[in-house]
């Protein structure tokens, strides 16, 4: 495995490779590896010749009050990580040569924003979609793999893809849990012991909701309160929202009529979790004629 770090050679590695007809499969992370993130890359193996994976904590994507100093960092441990799932790339650049001083363009995806996390984190969305688009330029993938855990941030992506008539598909994947349920994260090492038993309550109100869901509840209203009373019987939980939303324009839904995500975001002490549930309409089957 190869670890890049100008944006000048990462470039001219893509640029060859595309002209020798390999697809480019291209994860873009954060670092701190866990299993949700190898999930994504295996996928990226299966889907292309060459797998290139970026590690890069993008600080326009933080808000000041949020955690970008603090955010967990290490390198020497993720590099081994990503080279055991066979990445052929780790693009790894510093944040002066992706924001030079006079940068000054910003790339804003309106309507898909606005809700959910774009509430308590105005710039958050922006950021990612300035940052990603400046990472496919440079590493000009075919296919590029995220979560559906940050389903906000997939929809997001999608929706500058579809605007901006960019020539890459992106692929969502499913949420990689621990083995009581709890969403993998990054954040969840700043978790203290109790703090990360009452995270489970995060998980129990998504099953709850999904448990209504297939006994046939309709009434959006419903499933919340449902949700925030186990959420709100932790005090160690503080709620940031609930909503059920239309999957695609992330819009309230009253009726779930429809593909909705159920989202959530919490706090436990000073960090903020998220989770959520894509529940798709289950398809009519056809009348049997006997
Ligand atoms: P991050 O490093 O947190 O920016 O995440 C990089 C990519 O990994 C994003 O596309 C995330 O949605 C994805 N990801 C993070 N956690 C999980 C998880 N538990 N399961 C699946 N994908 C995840």
């Amino acid at each position: 495995m190869k670890v890049i770090k100008t944006i000048k050679e990462m470039k001219e590695l893509a640029f060859q490779a595309r002209g020798t007809g390999k697809i480019i499969a291209f994860v873009p992370t954060m670092g701190f590896f866990h299993e949700g993130h190898l999930s994504l890359m295996r996928e990226g193996r299966r889907r292309g010749d060459l797998l290139i994976v970026s590690l890069f904590v993008n600080p326009t994507q933080f808000s000041p009050n949020e955690d970008f100093k603090n955010y967990p960092r290490d390198f020497e441990r993720d590099r081994k990580m990503v080279e055991e799932v066979g990445t052929d790339i780790l693009f790894a650049p510093e944040a002066v040569e992706m924001y030079p001083l006079d940068h000054q363009t910003i790339v804003r995806v309106e309507k898909v924003t606005q809700n959910l996390c774009g509430k308590s984190r105005p710039i958050h969305f922006q950021g990612v979609t300035t940052v990603v688009m400046m990472l496919f330029e440079i590493v000009m993938p075919h296919v590029a793999i995220f979560g559906e855990k940050d389903y906000q941030q997939l929809v997001t992506v999608q929706q500058m893809v579809r605007d901006l008539h960019m020539s890459v598909e992106v692929v969502g994947m499913p949420t990689v849990r621990e083995a009581d349920g709890l969403a993998m994260s990054s954040r969840n090492t700043y978790l203290l012991p109790e703090e990360r038993k009452a995270a489970l309550s995060l998980y129990r109100s998504l099953q709850k909701a999904k448990e209504l869901l297939q006994k046939g509840e309709r009434k959006a209203d419903r499933v919340l309160h449902e949700m925030k009373g186990i959420l709100q019987s932790d005090p160690l939980v503080r709620i940031d929202y609930v909503q059920i939303c239309d999957a695609y324009t992330l819009q309230d839904v009253d009726s779930i009529d429809r593909d909705v995500v159920v989202a959530l975001a919490a706090y436990l002490g000073k960090t903020r979790l998220i989770d959520n549930l894509v529940y798709r309409k289950p398809l009519k089957s056809k009348p049997s004629h006997r």
